[in-house]
Order: structure tokens, then sequence, then C-alpha cells
């Protein structure tokens, strides 16, 4: 499979023409944006191979422990990390549960300070949020954003390994004539 450098040229080289597919559909400076910022965010950060400890999976920094129950319960390149459109959904669905439960606990625990005000501040990013997740076009673009960076990752990890096989077949067949030569 290609290595993290080449993930990562392949992420930043086709962003630019998925920005511009994205101006030429919508003629709107947010969905364009929105589009090539997702695709980026899979592409470098959010990619199959955060089931394994890639250079996806140090770019969340601080933050890069929620991915371990992820690494040990994903066999790497399983379906469940690689595969088309249950990479992304299995990624999406886990990375939910783990912000609502650091937003559920991050709330107790300014209530529990008696910091109603950072409580506050932390409903007004909700709210904000959920306005967000309310237009279904930015949700479906953030999706499509989402989905074609992963796939590009998949997509090139196959082309990778199909060109691997194909040269160990080649090197194989010649083997096999010389043999039959000194028969
Ligand atoms: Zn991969």
């Amino acid at each position: 499979m290609p290595s993290g450098k080449t993930h990562d040229k392949i992420t930043w080289l086709t962003a630019l023409p998925m920005a511009w597919i994205g101006w030429m559909i919508s003629h709107e400076l947010s969905v364009t944006a929105l589009l090539a910022g997702c695709f980026l965010f899979a592409g470098l950060m959010f990619s199959g191979d955060l089931d394994t400890k890639s250079v996806q999976y140090k770019r969340w920094g601080w933050f890069r422990w929620i991915w371990i129950p992820y690494r040990k319960l994903v066999p790497h390149r399983s379906p469940f990390s690689h595969g088309p459109v249950l990479g992304v959904l299995t990624r999406l669905l886990y990375l939910s549960v783990w912000v609502a439960l650091l937003f559920a606990t991050l709330t107790r625990v300014a209530l529990a300070l008696d910091q109603a005000q950072l409580a506050e501040q932390g409903f007004g990013i909700a709210k904000q949020t959920a306005v967000f997740f309310q237009n279904p076009v930015y949700v479906g673009v953030g999706f499509i954003g989402l989905w074609l960076g992963g796939f590009s990752h998949t997509l090139a990890d196959e082309i990778v390994s199909m060109l691997k096989r194909l040269r160990r077949k080649s090197r194989r067949r010649p083997a096999k004539k010389h043999k039959k030569k000194h028969k």
C-alpha cells in the first residue's frame, strides 16, 4: 500500500480539482470550501488508516487516544475501515459517539464546578452545530467530501496492491520458463 506521504500527496493534488468541481456545480463559496475542507480532512485525518498507527492517527494530537479502541477493534484494511461506504460510515458513527460523550462529560464537569457560563457556552456551540445539520445541502456536501476523501484513500491502496500483485506474477513467470529449458 502507499506510504502516508504518498497518500498526503494524492490528497493535496486532488483537493484542488475537487474544489473546482464544487464551484462549477454550486457557484457558492461556502459549498466549495465545505467540500474541499471535508475532502482534505478525510484524506489527512479521517481515512481508513486510522485502523493503524499512521500519520493520520498521529495528526489527532492530544485527541489521538479516542482512536485507540477503533484501532484495536477494526483489523487493518478491513471493510469497516477501508470499505468504500462502510469505512466512512463506521468512522462517522464512532466519532459521533465520542463527541457526544465528551460534550456530555464536559457539560457535567462545568455544572459540577458551578461554571454555568461555561456550560451555557457549550450549549451555544451545540445549538450552532444543530443549525448546521438542519441544512440538508451542507450535510450532503459534507458527507460527499468525507466519502470522496476516504474513497480516494481506499482506491490508492487498491491500485498499489494490484500493481504489486502484477509485478510479483510477472517476476514468477520467467523463473518457470527458465526451469523448463533445463529439463
Ligand atoms: Zn489504507
